[in-house]
């Protein structure tokens, strides 16, 4: 180990920087951040120093450095634009026994700042001991990413409660072990999802009476899975993925998506596609129930947003009716992922100044909607589930006004390395869709904007010649049967 790694107290303590450039002001910055109270030697200062100086945020000793300047300093940093100054800083630091840091030159430092993640009162600090900063840095952004935010607000609501739970539970390995398994239910997830005041009030509870007490902590994630592509997924999801006990799923999650799921969660398939009703609406509802009250954190994984022809209106429902604590995770929707791989913008400022997601799911050969809005001009409409009603479909948007020629596209499992995209028009849609060999999930998008595919399209799939349907059936997805044929959703 090269480094001892440590984090100092700052509050109020003297620090100095000699130097007044553009560097100096960054770790300024910093130390200010830790409350730090600065002085700056400098013949000069840079505008933002000057600015710091007129607000008395720092002092500012207007000359050159003199040895006496380290004299009770907790610590110095050198970043003058002059070698021999800075060498000479460094060698009298040292041997006053004041930590120095010389900037950018780590032979001459006794300490060095880390790569950081600040969520305090939680941090993360990452160094190569001088190595590779840029190494840390793009370390950093990875832990980053799986480290919400309200990490900080976690670790600040747990601080509150720790003079309690020293009292309440003076046996330290007690108490440790109470933490461990308060934060291993459910508590952090409920503030990483913004529900503290649940979250706090559980923590109460628990240090009231006991943890044993408690019911089983069992919950719902409703989260959308997106359109295909596992790299579209939202970090919360993700999380949630990885944290779930029992994971219910449909044929629209994908197996990319599958696999990032907690390696030995129990995997249960709930349907459904037309014809294959895996499981009722209403048993997945009391499936879901069940699992939460037997203590499970349950990820009910859907295809795109729970909330779009997802029925998780329905789902959460049911859990509300039974007290079960819940979180909604949104997902990016068929529509936005079908339109953005296929270079369709859903909107445009000369084409489309409206945009309208449909069903077009056939109940007993029709589809009901109300045509007369949705053939009104200016405007895109998406069709979900409108593969075997699309002859009806366009039928009925002629029926009601809108030109025969306007340009209409069928998305076919769009965002995925199978993504193909047909382009027509109202008239000549149905026909081009019949000549291919077309495979679900499809969406349809009518509207001028169609027409911007030709010039803007940009996601070329196939390159991967590994690739294969996300959609059929391996690992942990849909029986094979109903993959292979042309079959449309039903809302799941
Ligand atoms: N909740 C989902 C929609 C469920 S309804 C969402 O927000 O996307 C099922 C319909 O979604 C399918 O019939 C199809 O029209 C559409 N769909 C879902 N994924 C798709 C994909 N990758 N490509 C094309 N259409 C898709």
């Amino acid at each position: 180990m090269d480094y001892y790694p440590l984090f100092v107290k700052l509050t109020d303590r003297p620090c100095l920087v000699v130097g007044g450039g553009n560097v100096a002001m960054r770790k300024v910055t910093l130390l200010r951040k830790a409350g730090a109270r600065v002085t700056v030697v400098a013949p000069e200062l840079c505008p933002e120093l000057e600015q710091l100086r007129d607000a008395g945020e720092i002092e500012h000793l207007e000359r050159r450095f003199d040895d006496g300047d380290i004299a009770r300093r907790v610590l110095v940093v050198a970043s003058t634009d002059d070698e021999a100054v800075n060498r000479h800083i460094s060698e009298l630091a040292t041997a006053s026994f004041v930590p120095v840091n010389v900037v950018d030159r780590p032979e001459l430092c006794t300490f060095i700042t880390p790569s950081m993640i600040d969520r305090s009162p939680l941090q993360v600090a990452i160094s190569t001991g001088g190595a590779s900063p840029v190494l840390a840095r793009l370390l950093r952004s990875r832990i980053e990413s799986f480290l919400p935010a309200s990490y900080g607000r976690l670790a600040a609501m747990l601080d509150s409660f720790r003079d309690r739970a020293k009292a309440r539970l003076p046996n330290p390995e007690i108490r440790r072990r109470f933490w461990e398994r308060l934060l291993e239910g459910p508590v952090t997830e409920l503030v990483l999802s913004g529900r503290d005041d649940a979250a706090h009030k559980i923590v109460d509870e628990a240090l009231e009476e006991g943890l044993d007490r408690r019911d089983g902590g069992g919950e719902v994630f409703l989260v959308g899975a997106g359109p295909g592509d596992p790299d579209l997924l939202t970090f919360r999801a993700l999380r949630l993925m990885q944290l779930a006990d029992v994971v219910v799923y449909d044929n629209l999650v994908s197996p990319g998506i599958l696999e990032l799921v907690r390696r030995d969660a129990e995997m249960i398939y709930a349907g459904k596609r037309r014809n294959d009703h895996a499981l009722p609406q209403e048993d997945i509802n009391r499936l879901l129930v069940k699992l939460a009250k037997e203590g499970n954190r349950v990820l009910r994984l859907k295809g795109g947003d729970p909330f779009i022809f997802g029925r998780g209106g329905e789902e959460i429902d049911s859990l509300m009716q039974e007290g079960i604590p819940f979180q909604v995770v949104p997902g990016v929707t068929a529509a936005a992922g079908c339109a953005s791989f296929a270079g369709i913008p859903l909107t445009h400022r000369d084409y489309a100044q409206s945009l309208i997601f449909a069903t077009g799911h056939l109940k007993n050969g029709t589809i009901d909607l109300n045509w007369n809005m949705l053939a009104q001009p200016a405007q895109t409409v998406v069709f979900y589930m409108g593969l075997l009603g699309l002859p009806i479909i366009c039928r009925e948007l002629k029926a009601h006004g809108r030109a025969a020629s306007t340009p209409a596209a069928l998305v076919e499992q769009g965002t995925t390395q199978n993504q193909r995209v047909l382009v027509g028009t109202l008239d000549t849609l149905p026909e081009l869709v019949k000549e291919h060999d077309v495979k679900p999930p499809t969406l349809i998008i009518v509207g001028e904007v169609v027409a911007l595919h030709e010039r803007l399209k940009w996601f070329r799939p196939g390159s991967d010649h590994t690739a294969h349907s996300l959609f059929s059936s391996h690992g942990h997805a849909a029986p094979a049967a109903a993959a292979a044929s042309v079959e449309e959703q039903q809302p799941a």
